[in-house]
């Protein structure tokens, strides 16, 4: 498949709703605002596109994997949390930090940050009264994900978010031990809050040219999931790492894009100026092959070993320039 032989079915275009995703995600607006269900709606009948949300689970995959993988996120998310103890107790930078190197270490989730909450980052008509959000990162195969958008890729991705489901589940179960109440947020269903935001409060890099996040150690081959909770965990900071500018400079993703929804500039998107993917020209192509997931297996920060090779340079660079500076 290459991006100029790329046509969409039929039967799939039928079912698109009068209005384009793209007013929904808000571009062109100037003022900030919380985003409105696009897809992934909690439920289909939720959003305009639900009819073509339905179409993408008939299309066959021919892989036995989907089924189980989504069989054990199921099993994961409707298990009971454990119950929350009755006094809260004070959770010190030292307990979260034995807790999270813990966690790193079994693999329960790959990077991990927080934020405080921003309720813009609830979707529209979600009410979210929580102080704090957790983030986590899950990291793709790399061998797996390159197949994209071969069906394998998608598995990978159904992989990635099952680990995500237990993860945050793992975490929220921990602050309820120790009396906090906490709420897992678990994808592909967009749940009550977008994560991208959230994620780039935790400390997990810049948004890339393909609208998903970049992080030195994993590039963009990573999926998020979160906890919310009021318990008083110390906050990350937002990282710089030179990624912006990198990705004014290439041009990868845009070239291997197959419908060509990888714009070269930055758009006003709810008040802010950033990255962002044309929904309508990729939501086809996405639904056809479980996903996609190209634009994230190209990037070159993806390939394993490359982002902190990467991050590193750049950041030379920036101390060169800065030491010519008069
Ligand atoms: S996921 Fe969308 S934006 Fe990314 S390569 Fe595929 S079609 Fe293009
Ligand atoms: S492929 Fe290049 S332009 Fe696209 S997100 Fe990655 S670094 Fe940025």
């Amino acid at each position: 498949m290459t991006r100029s032989t790329f046509k969409p079915r039929p039967e799939q275009m039928a079912l698109y709703p009068d209005v384009s995703g793209n007013t929904i995600n808000g571009l062109g607006d100037a003022e900030r605002r919380q985003p409105s269900y696009v897809y992934w709606g909690n439920s289909p009948d939720d959003v305009a596109h639900g009819d073509v949300q339905r179409w993408f689970y008939t299309v066959d995959p021919g892989l036995d994997g989907y089924g189980v993988e989504r069989a054990r996120r199921a099993a994961i998310i409707d298990a009971p949390l454990t119950p929350l103890a009755e006094t809260p107790r004070a959770v010190t930078e030292a307990d979260f930090a034995s807790f999270t190197q813990a966690g790193l270490e079994a693999g329960d989730f790959d990077k991990i940050g927080v934020a405080a909450f921003d309720p813009v980052w609830a979707f529209e008509g979600v009410e979210i009264g929580f102080k704090h959000v957790v983030v986590m990162g899950f990291h793709h195969d790399f061998e797996e994900i390159s197949k994209a958008p071969a069906p394998e890729g998608g598995l990978e991705v159904m992989r990635q978010y099952r680990r995500a489901a237990q993860g945050a589940i793992t975490v929220a179960n921990w602050l309820r031990a120790q009396g906090w109440e906490a709420e897992p947020l678990t994808g592909p269903m967009s749940g009550k809050m977008t994560m991208i935001p959230a994620a780039l409060a935790s400390g997990f890099g810049e948004l890339g040219k393909h609208g998903s996040l970049i992080t030195p150690e994993f590039g963009s081959s990573f999926r998020l999931s979160a906890v919310l909770t009021d318990c008083p965990l110390p906050l990350s900071a937002p990282v710089d790492h030179g990624i912006d500018d990198f990705c004014l400079n290439c041009r990868v993703c845009e070239d291997a894009c197959p419908p060509e929804a990888i714009a070269p500039n930055k758009q006003l998107v709810r008040g802010e100026v950033k990255w962002y993917v044309d929904f309508d020209k990729c939501l086809p192509f996405f639904n056809e092959h479980q996903g996609c997931a190209v634009c994230l297996a190209v990037c070159p920060w993806s390939r394993p070993g490359v982002g902190p090779r990467l991050a590193d340079k750049l950041e030379r660079r920036r101390s060169r320039k800065a030491l010519e500076q008069p």
